[in-house]
Formats: structure tokens, C-alpha cells, sequence
């Protein structure tokens, strides 16, 4: 019989997530999650694991708890090893407790993983450290939502009133009247601070602070709902002053990232730092191509080649696969000088031990012409890898210019066959305030996905493109974009959005 895993899976920032609770994720037999718990970590299961939702929103559980507790324990007994994931940390009101317990009455191995718990997760992106020497030596964890079964209260007002201890409240919201109410009875100044941090650590995180006396009316008027977390005392007072997370650019702008899933993690990563809600949505696949013969005799002929111009990562990636797979390597291009159209190709051949003698200034065809012209490109064998279909401009031009240009297919793109559901949901419930493009065919795919008047329905979602081919090619579709960089790249793109949304 194998064992079961009670992981907490923080409170919602996947940065939060524990290294032993991925490595938990990547190797068990069935994961088993929950509302609060972040789907994103879904993709380090392995591709055979069984997925199990298990629900449980404030009332509205999918799956009554003992029911959980069997299906955990069924699939245990069946041999397998179990990742049951929860939000925030798996014993701090997660009721791992009574699951554990019931593993241990059924005789099955099971291990605890301790999650970032929100309690002290989302005040600290609000903030709020939740002690202070200057303000309290304590802190308290309260449920806001007492097991409804109960008789009595289990809450001792009168001890929380006196105190000077930092009170944080889980599920708490709808009860914010009360808990105010029994704090100011007990002795808890009226002007006590009080924060709520709703979403916390995540990209639509919102906070406010107010007092005892006027937070319910407030977080009524603001719409503060669950999941938030409320917290009660002195240190709430910092949250202004040490407010980082809520300061980022991009914070809760909702932005559709339409790159190939093999690029796109770059710009979404850094939007993502910058605290934009990335929707991934990529229009484009990178393919191998079905036969290298011709790469292959390329590469055994590199000995009349006196350039090699780089366009694209992909570019670098697959000319360097098939380096491999003839039992070559970096050296095979020993004598012969390289430019990198872009930093970031620039980076992937600095990975592989070449320094690009020649990087352009900007990131467009027509200026890496003039810079290469000046090194005395004219008369030279030029041999460029890259996509199967690209723009022509770059070999073209080179070829007015006397040189002796071969392009070389080493990859191919393709449209993917994506559902535009939830970026359609998404734009309908105003989610999204601008699409990304990063190159023509990200423009083409988007719309043969989601057509162009759909889009126009929403004026006031910002266009946003990385350079003036990428804006042609959106004005064939009638598009003019809002942000566009000056520097034609994806930091250039990403530090653009960040001004203009
Ligand atoms: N085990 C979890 C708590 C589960 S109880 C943990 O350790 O964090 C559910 C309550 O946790 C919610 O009602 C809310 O009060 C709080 N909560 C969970 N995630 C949150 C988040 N990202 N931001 C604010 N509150 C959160």
C-alpha cells in the first residue's frame, strides 16, 4: 500500500509552492485538489496521473468531506501514491487534521508537506507583517467561520478583546459585522486598524485598510467577498509604508499573451512579475520538420560558409539538434562568423559557447542588413537557419547586396487548434485589458481563432505589438496598436505595457 501526501499548496502565488510539495506533484499516482488550491500546479503531474477536483467553496462543497476522506483512502488501498493538495498550509483550517486521522484509522502511510498559509501570506503582500515589535508579541489564527453544528461559540471574545495580539481571521467576511462587534464590546479600541486582503499573492489581489468601527460598512461598500483574510491590530497601520506587491505596474491587468507556447513563457514571465494576469493563449506551435536531409548535408558542407545569421531561438535550437544528431557539435561551425538578429537568440548561442561577432542595434531586418554590409557581407556565402516560412526581407535584401544567401529550413511553425472560450469569457466579463502580439503570424492565427470583429467589440482592450511589421500585418485586420516599444523586443514590449495600461 502506498502512501498519501497532505500538501499545502500556499495561497495562491505558484512561487509559493514548496519544493517538496513539486517534487509530491511530479511523481504521485493521483492528484486531488481543491478550489482554493492553484490549478496551475496541475501541469507538473505526470501525463498519466489521475486528476481528481474535489471542490469545497465556502458551503458549496462538490465532494462532502467524507466522501474525500474515501476516495483518498480507495485509491490508496488501490496501491497508489496520493498528492492531496490544498490551499494555503494543509493544518491551518484546511482540515487536514480529520483527514489525517482517518488515514491513520485506516492504516495508510501518509506524510504532511506544510503550505505558506494566507494568513500570513496575504497580509505580507499587503504589507503587513503580522508581528512587530512596536505593535504586538503575538498573533492568533481564528476561524470566522465556526463549525455551523456547534452549540456554543468557541471564540473567547473577552480574551481577544483584551489582548494587544494580532487577530487574523480565515473566513471571515460574512461575519465582519460580528467580529468587529465582539472585539469593540470586549475592550478593542474602536479605532483599532483592521486590514482585508482578498486573493492574496495573486495577480488580482486587492486589500484595504480600515478601524473596528467602520471596516464592515467599508469592505460592504467595496465588495470585499471571500476568500479574504482579515486581519485585526496595530500592524495594519504599516501597510502603507510597506506596501510592494499592490505597487507593481501591471497589477491585475488582465493581459492575453498569443506567442508559441516553446516562447512564450519569456513575455510571460516578466509580465507576470510585473503582476499582470497573464491568459496564455498561443496561436502558434513549433515543429520539427518531417525530414533534415537537407539540414543534414548543410552542416556536412559548413566548410564554404562564411555566415551564419541567426534569426530566431528556435532557429539556434534546432540547428544545434541537428548538429547532435549527426554526432557534431559547436565546433562544427569553428571558422565561420554568426550574427544574432535579436539579445535573446544573441543569449541562446552564448549557451553554446558562441559570442555573436554581430548583433543589431534593432531588432528589424533591414537594419541587420546595414550592419552586416559594413562587415563586408558582400560576396560571402551567408547561410540562414530558420523557420520554413518567414519574411523574405532579410535574405533578399542581403542578396541586393551581393551576398551569396542560402536559407536553410530547420523548423517549421504552425496554427494551433485552440478553443478562444475563455479568452471570449474573459473579455466579456472585462478581465482583459490588452493583447499581445510579438510577430505577424501571431497576428494571422489570433484571428483565424477568434475573429477580428469579436475583438472590435471590446474598443477599450489596448493592442499592443512588438514592432511596425507586427502593426502592418494588424492593419490588414483593422487594427492600429496602442503600445508598441520603441526597442523591438520582448523586455521592450513587456516594459511598454507596463507604461501604457
Ligand atoms: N488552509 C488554508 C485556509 C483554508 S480556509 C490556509 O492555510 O491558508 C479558507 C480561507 O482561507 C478563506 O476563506 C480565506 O479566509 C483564506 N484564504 C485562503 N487563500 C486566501 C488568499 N489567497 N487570500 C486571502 N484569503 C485566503
Amino acid at each position: 500500500m502506498s502512501t498519501v501526501y497532505l500538501i499545502g499548496a500556499g495561497p495562491g502565488d505558484p512561487g509559493l509552492l514548496t519544493v517538496r510539495a513539486k517534487e509530491l506533484i511530479e511523481t504521485c499516482d493521483v492528484v486531488v485538489y481543491d478550489y482554493l488550491a492553484n490549478k496551475e500546479f496541475l501541469k507538473y503531474a505526470r501525463k498519466d496521473a489521475e486528476i481528481i477536483y474535489v471542490g469545497k467553496k465556502g458551503g458549496d462543497h462538490t465532494l462532502p468531506q467524507d466522501q474525500i476522506n474515501q476516495l483518498i483512502i480507495d485509491k490508496a488501498k488501490a496501491g497508489k501514491s496520493v498528492a492531496r493538495l490544498k490551499g494555503g498550509d494543509p493544518y491551518v483550517f484546511g482540515r487536514g487534521g480529520e483527514e489525517a486521522e482517518e488515514l491513520v484509522e485506516a492504516g495508510i502511510a501518509f506524510e504532511v508537506v506544510p503550505g505558506v498559509t494566507a494568513g500570513v501570506a496575504a497580509p505580507a503582500y499587503a504589507g503587513i507583517p503580522v508581528t512587530h515589535r512596536d505593535h504586538t508579541t503575538s498573533v492568533c489564527f481564528i476561524t470566522g467561520h465556526e463549525d455551523p453544528t456547534k452549540e456554543e461559540s468557541g471564540h473567547n471574545w473577552e480574551v481577544y478583546g483584551k489582548s494587544n495580539s494580532t487577530l487574523v481571521f480565515y473566513m471571515g467576511v460574512k461575519n465582519l459585522p460580528m467580529i468587529a462587534g465582539n472585539l469593540m464590546k470586549n475592550g478593542r479600541d474602536k479605532n483599532t486598524p483592521v486590514a482585508l486582503v482578498r486573493w492574496g499573492t495573486r495577480c488580482n489581489q486587492q486589500s484595504m485598510v480600515s478601524t473596528l468601527e467602520n471596516v464592515a460598512a467599508e469592505a460592504e461598500k467595496r465588495k470585499f467577498a471571500a476568500p479574504s483574510i482579515i486581519i485585526v491590530g496595530g500592524v495594519c497601520s504599516l501597510a502603507d509604508k510597506l506596501s510592494w506587491f499592490e505597487k507593481k505596474p501591471l497589477l491585475g491587468k488582465g493581459v492575453v499573451v498569443t506567442r508559441a507556447r516553446e516562447q512564450a513563457s519569456d513575455l510571460a514571465d516578466v509580465l507576470k512579475n510585473m503582476g499582470a494576469c497573464v491568459f496564455e493563449f498561443p496561436t502558434i506551435t513549433v515543429e520539427p520538420l518531417d525530414d533534415y536531409e537537407e539540414v543534414e548535408k548543410a552542416i556536412l558542407t559548413l566548410g564554404g560558409v562564411d555566415w551564419l545569421i541567426f534569426t530566431s531561438v528556435n532557429g539556434v535550437k534546432h540547428f544545434w539538434n541537428q548538429l547532435a544528431e549527426i554526432g557534431l557539435d559547436t565546433r562544427a561551425i569553428g571558422g565561420i562568423s554568426v550574427a544574432a538578429i535579436g539579445p535573446a537568440t544573441a543569449d541562446e548561442l552564448k549557451a553554446r559557447g558562441i559570442t555573436p561577432d554581430f548583433i543589431p542595434p534593432k531588432y528589424v531586418a533591414e537594419e541587420v542588413v546595414a550592419g552586416l554590409l559594413e562587415r563586408g557581407i558582400a560576396g560571402k556565402n551567408v547561410l540562414i537557419p530558420r523557420a520554413k516560412v518567414a519574411r523574405e526581407v532579410l535574405p533578399e535584401e542581403l542578396a541586393k547586396a551581393g551576398a551569396n544567401v542560402r536559407i536553410l529550413p530547420v523548423y517549421e511553425t504552425k496554427l494551433t487548434q485552440q478553443d478562444p472560450a475563455e479568452i471570449v469569457e474573459a473579455l466579456e466579463k472585462g478581465k482583459i485589458q490588452a493583447v499581445t502580439f510579438t510577430s505577424s503570424s501571431t497576428v494571422e492565427n489570433f484571428f483565424t481563432l477568434l475573429s477580428p470583429d469579436t475583438l472590435k467589440k471590446y474598443p477599450d482592450v489596448k493592442i499592443a505589438c512588438i514592432g511596425p511589421v507586427t502593426a502592418k500585418t494588424l492593419a490588414r485586420f483593422g487594427f492600429t496598436p496602442n503600445i508598441q516599444p520603441e526597442d523591438y523586443t520582448i523586455p521592450g514590449l513587456a516594459e511598454a505595457l507596463g507604461k501604457g495600461l
